[in-house]
């Protein structure tokens, strides 16, 4: 792997690149597994430790029936635990187009002649904002290519008018990024905007590939982006997101990339990852690429349960890129956030003509075509529970302070009721009436599971406030 020092404060430790080829290989090809190993890692896991890179290892080696039925049942049960029933809903918001890199995979591409480029004006922002925020959305993810018309101050300046932007009772309370790795004066630019996490994923762990696949500009430079989320951190902003596009190369080695920079993030400064992202490729011809590394449903299902097991309480990110069918297993698996009425169309929110599809304003393509509004009552038919909660991050629950909250206790008394009251302004405010039939009945089941008679009581009361008006109540 190179490495350039002149890049680098070569006496920053955090800085130097934490991946060891040979290492994850090594490890992957010496680890046997049987059902009772297994059966002693999930043990381990269900008592919300995190998981070596051996033991993790484990668990991806393992093949039989047996074992696979234990990884699935344990990580089921370990999002149970700490989970509970609730999904946290989001979506995303294409800012713009315009891109250096080459990435072979994205239809953004420079080299890409027929996209179409185009970036969002400040009026284009606020109407998309509106029309989303009309369906009911409060977290959103903006994203950018990267270039430099999308620099700190131009991502900052976006988040802070997606803040400001209102629409009857609608407010995004939460805006997340990806976008091109900064240095630590942009992180710290970008965070003083009031952003959530700062996602960036390292695409593929493994050097030789990305390097493949990254061939010009910025993005080929693998240490940058490696110690992204490390200046990220030096800069002070601790709410960080990982991951990796599965299809590129060996899955395993991917898991095993994803589980080494979490327990990076963690050791060297105490917080783990946010959340982790695994999209797959979906369309290999149409990207390009070769279909060597393609994730099989089989495989994909049982990554998801690995990293629920491997990391207890990072967040677990699936797309639209996802059809229904797999969508619904992976959130039995360990998936806790999903997104909602997707469009990856620049523009497409706020569009009522042209509901033509124009792939060329597309980064790639989504097979969940649902409203928010759909999965809304799917969700709530199969009771889960969806959350729009943001309450963690606004009143300073972040980074080291949300790891010490996040102990026993922490769900039953801010995650639940945080979710119950944001599911009730969504009934209120946008559901059809047969959502919401169901949905109250959904809210007055949780809340009889509620055992703090406090919280009981609170819960109540803010219920009655949000059916007089009020919104944005939160523990
Ligand atoms: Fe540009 Fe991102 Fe697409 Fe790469 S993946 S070409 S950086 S938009
Ligand atoms: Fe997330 Fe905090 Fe809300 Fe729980 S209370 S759902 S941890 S923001």
């Amino acid at each position: 792997m190179k490495f350039s020092p002149q890049r680098y404060k070569i006496s920053d430790r955090s800085m130097v690149p934490f991946i060891d080829v040979d290492e994850i290989w090594d490890i992957l090809q010496n680890t046997q597994s049987t059902p009772e190993s297994v059966n002693h890692i999930i043990e381990k896991s269900l008592r919300k430790n995190r998981l070596s890179l051996e033991e993790t290892a484990i668990l991806i080696s393992a093949n039989d029936e047996e074992s696979i039925r234990l990884i699935k049942e344990g990580a089921s049960q370990l999002k149970q635990a700490i989970y509970g029933n609730r999904i946290v809903l989001f979506a995303p918001l294409y800012i713009g187009s315009l891109c250096k890199n080459n990435c072979l995979y994205c239809g953004f591409r420079a080299s890409n002649k027929e996209a179409i480029r185009l970036t969002l004006s400040d009026k284009d922002i606020e109407n998309e904002v509106k029309a989303l925020e009309d369906t009911g959305q409060k977290r959103l993810i903006l994203v950018y290519g990267e270039h430099p018309k999308y620099n700190a101050e131009y991502i900052a300046h976006t988040a802070r008018l997606v803040y400001a932007t209102k629409y009857k009772n609608g407010e995004i309370r939460r805006v997340n990024i990806n976008a091109a790795p900064l240095d630590v004066l942009g992180f710290r630019t970008v965070k003083e905007a009031g952003i959530g996490t700062y996602q960036i994923f390292q695409e593929t762990y493994h050097p030789e590939t990305y390097k493949t696949y990254h061939p010009s500009e910025r993005k080929a430079d693998y240490a940058y982006r490696l110690t992204a989320l490390d200046r990220a951190q030096e800069a002070g902003l601790d709410d960080v997101g990982i991951g990796a596009l599965f299809g590129l190369y060996d899955w395993r080695f991917e898991v095993m990339g994803l589980v080494r920079h979490a327990n990076h993030l963690e050791a060297c400064y105490n917080v783990g990852p946010h959340t982790i992202s695994f999209p797959r490729i979906q369309s290999f011809s149409e990207a390009n690429i070769s279909d060597k590394y393609k994730v099989s449903d089989e495989d994909f299902v049982k990554l998801i349960a690995i990293l629920r097991l491997a990391v207890p309480y990072t967040g677990l990110i699936l797309t639209a890129r996802e059809p229904e069918a797999i969508r619904d297993e992976a959130l039995k698996y360990g998936v806790s956030q999903i997104d909602g009425g997707t469009k990856l169309e620049l523009g497409a929110y706020s569009e009522t003509k042209n509901e033509t599809q124009n792939l060329n304003r597309e980064q790639f393509q989504i097979n969940d075509n649902r409203s928010l509004g759909e999965i809304m009552d799917e969700l709530i038919e199969k009771q889960y529970l969806p959350s729009f909660c943001t309450a963690c991050y606004r009143k300073g629950r972040t980074g080291e302070h949300f790891m010490e909250f996040s102990t026993h206790g922490f769900i039953k008394k801010f995650c639940t009721p945080n979710a119950i009251l944001t599911l009730a302004e969504y009934l209120e405010d946008y559901a059809n009436e047969a959502t919401a039939e169901k949905g109250w009945t959904l809210i007055m089941h949780e809340i009889e599971k509620i055992e703090d008679e406090k919280i009981l009581l609170q819960t109540l009361e803010k219920i009655a406030q949000i059916k007089l008006g009020e919104r944005d109540l939160q523990f």
